[in-house]
């Protein structure tokens, strides 16, 4: 379903504000009422969707008191919990904008205030433009130093898409790379990768990343290696390539190993079985086998999961903006 099926056609926003929310009921209202502040400064026509990702708190109910009470809220309620990635894929669908879109989180963590720099960025005619973070607060060393090989890896890994280190979600995509992003329908997504791949001008705009303001965190360090999967299998093929020379080195080592063997059985004999460095060289080689069939599994994995070419989510309800007001005017 395209998604202006399912909005009135008149009256389309210029700005559309997308945020994915899981178990946010602590922080929601304080980050619309700063949101709402900011987007009035700026004075574009502007609507904001929510899309509750499955929460198992209060959540919805906090959603549907905001659109009941500002007609520029809209939502999303989706079956169940899909993850940040395709709820924020849901609320793209969704947007209206004719001028850009702006993706952020509810935490609190992405200040709501940045909104007018990534807008005037855009309105420089700039594509896409992302915050970057200068620091990270309240977040422990283990992780900040996890969040860094992770972007400098996938860097590295990642070719010819360029990904910008250190930074989120959080930006502002102008009405024409949207379009090019939404046809990508991949289920192993991986939204940081899909917006470098759309391309276009990008500009990056630094802030300072606040600490969580409510509520906890989903992250997780098997969470993050997960995602580094998606990141890396999404992207490349370079551990398919990695698993090739594995077993070219390892098929070099043996032959050496093997020829030594020969020479050295040719010229003393062999006094003594080989038993030990039989044993070294199967251990070794079925060690590497099963770590190159566990790659080639990834992908397969992925592959798999791909051709069942199942929707990537499925909604409950739908409430564009203004659909409030219309029902009950002020
Ligand atoms: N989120 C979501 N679905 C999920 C997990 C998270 O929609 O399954 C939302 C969450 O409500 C928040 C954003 O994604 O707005 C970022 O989540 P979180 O703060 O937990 O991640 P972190 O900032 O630690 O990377
Ligand atoms: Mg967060």
């Amino acid at each position: 379903m395209p998604a202006s099926d399912s909005i009135a056609a008149d009256a389309r926003p210029e700005l559309s504000v997308v945020v994915p929310c899981f178990n946010e009921s602590a922080v929601l209202d304080a980050f619309h009422a700063r949101l709402a502040a900011v987007m009035a400064r700026i004075g574009a026509p502007w609507e904001v969707i929510y899309v509750n990702d499955g929460s198992r708190d209060a959540t919805l109910g906090v959603i549907e008191a905001l659109a009941a009470a500002d007609s520029h809220v809209g939502y999303v309620n989706l079956s169940r919990n899909f993850g940040k990635e395709i709820a924020l894929t849901a609320g793209l669908d969704q947007v209206r904008a004719s001028g850009a879109a702006i993706v952020i989180d509810a935490d609190l963590q992405d200040p709501p205030e940045l909104i007018a720099e990534l807008v005037a960025a855009w309105r420089d005619g700039v594509d896409m433009a992302y915050a970057r973070r200068r620091v990270r607060q309240g977040e422990s060393f283990a992780k900040r130093a996890t969040a860094a090989a992770f972007y400098r890896v996938m860097a590295r890994l990642t070719d010819k898409v360029q990904i910008p280190v250190d930074s989120g979600d959080f930006r502002i995509i102008s009405r024409r790379a949207l379009d090019a992003l939404l046809p990508l329908r991949e289920h192993h997504r991986f939204m940081k990768g899909l917006f470098a791949w759309v391309g276009f001008s990008t500009r990056e705009v630094l802030y300072d990343r606040a600490p969580r303001a409510g509520g906890t965190s989903s992250f997780n360090y098997w969470k993050l290696w997960n995602f580094a999967l998606e990141g890396v299998t999404g992207f490349s093929v370079a551990p398919l390539k990695l698993a090739t020379y594995l077993g070219l080195a390892v098929a070099l080592f043996a032959m050496l190993f093997g020829g030594q063997l020969i020479a050295r059985t040719l010229l003393y004999g062999n006094p003594v079985p080989g038993y030990p460095s039989i044993m070294a060289v199967v251990l070794f080689l079925g060690g590497v086998q099963l770590i190159t069939l566990g790659v080639i599994g990834e992908y397969l994995g992925r592959i798999f999961n791909e051709a069942k070419r199942r929707p990537l989510y499925v909604v409950e309800r739908v409430s564009p903006a203004g659909g409030a007001a219309a029902m009950n005017p002020p």
